[in-house]
């Protein structure tokens, strides 16, 4: 693939690309993001995913899943379903797999049904990993370096390669799970790249080694929800979650002491972030 194809993320892409809501917007056109994430183990991954969506600018949340109580106790804002991800009413896109837990591979299928674009990360990863690519569905993925080896070596039936192979390769490593799994993936890690299936790629310029706090890519996987359920395109969404992000957790750790992933979500709404929907 060419080189020119590899762009590094620039703000007036994302200040295009940003949704402002305008007088004809209600909470349905701002997007409905389902989210099925935590478990019994991790009720906080679902917590901390519903954050992200929230800050991110989606108009309502639709959550299903084990952790509903923890949910609406920190976001009464939050419609919860316990009947399964078809019950559960419209939404715009699926965010499968945070602290997912026992039943990822049942949510998984009926996200991968639900003709909207599906995003799949950590247990929802691991699952996909053990099924190798799948068909039908607009699909965005989140891996970290050790999801990525498990993802490629799920597809290419070879024995997962070592960490330090793929964080020397990251650019090559987000494309060729691009084009074997036909979807979106954000690779994460000190630099972020985001690949596309046509071959284009990303290179996020925000983000602080502050973020490697627990969480925090639940964070991402909800912001990340609420832009492609307000109909961004899986590259743009990807990017631009990716450069909030990391522009969020600057912000939260601006005083130069450590930070939570909740805070990174709140931190979505600082001032700085929103100058770029000016
Ligand atoms: P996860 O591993 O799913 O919790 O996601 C961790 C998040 O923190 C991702 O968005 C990573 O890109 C980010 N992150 C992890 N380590 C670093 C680092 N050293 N520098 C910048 N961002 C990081
Ligand atoms: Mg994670």
């Amino acid at each position: 693939l060419p080189e020119a194809a590899v762009t590094a993320l620039q703000e007036a892409d994302v200040r295009r690309l940003l949704p402002v809501p305008d007088v004809e917007s209600d909470k349905y056109r701002r997007g409905v993001v389902g989210i099925a994430a935590g478990s019994a183990k991790y009720p906080g991954a679902a917590v901390l995913s519903v954050a992200g969506a929230l800050r991110g600018g989606a108009g309502l949340i639709r959550y299903v899943g084990s952790a509903a109580a923890e949910v609406v106790r920190r976001f009464p804002e939050v419609v919860v379903s316990d009947a399964g991800l078809a019950a559960a009413g419209r939404v715009q896109s699926w965010v499968v797999g945070p602290g997912g837990g026992d039943g990822v591979g049942e949510v998984l299928d009926q996200a991968l049904g639900a003709g909207v674009p599906v995003l799949v990360d950590a247990d929802g990863l691991t699952e996909l990993a053990r099924r190798g690519p799948v068909a039908g569905a607009s699909l965005v993925l989140t891996p970290h370096t050790g999801e990525a080896a498990r993802l490629l070596a799920g597809a290419t039936g070879q024995a997962p390669p070592d960490a330090a192979g793929l964080a020397a390769s990251r650019l090559a490593t987000a494309r060729r799970l691009a084009e074997l799994y036909g979807a979106t993936v954000l690779l994460k890690g000190s630099t972020t790249v985001v690949a596309d299936p046509d071959g284009r790629c990303r290179v996020n310029p925000t983000g602080t080694p502050w973020l490697a706090t627990a969480g925090s890519g639940d964070v991402l996987a909800g912001l990340l929800g609420s832009l492609l359920a307000a109909g961004l395109a899986p590259f743009d969404a990807a990017s631009v979650a990716a450069y909030l992000h990391g522009l969020a957790g600057r912000h939260a750790a601006e005083r130069g002491t450590p930070i939570t992933a909740m805070d990174v979500a709140t931190a979505v709404n600082h001032q700085g972030l929103g100058e770029l929907r000016r």
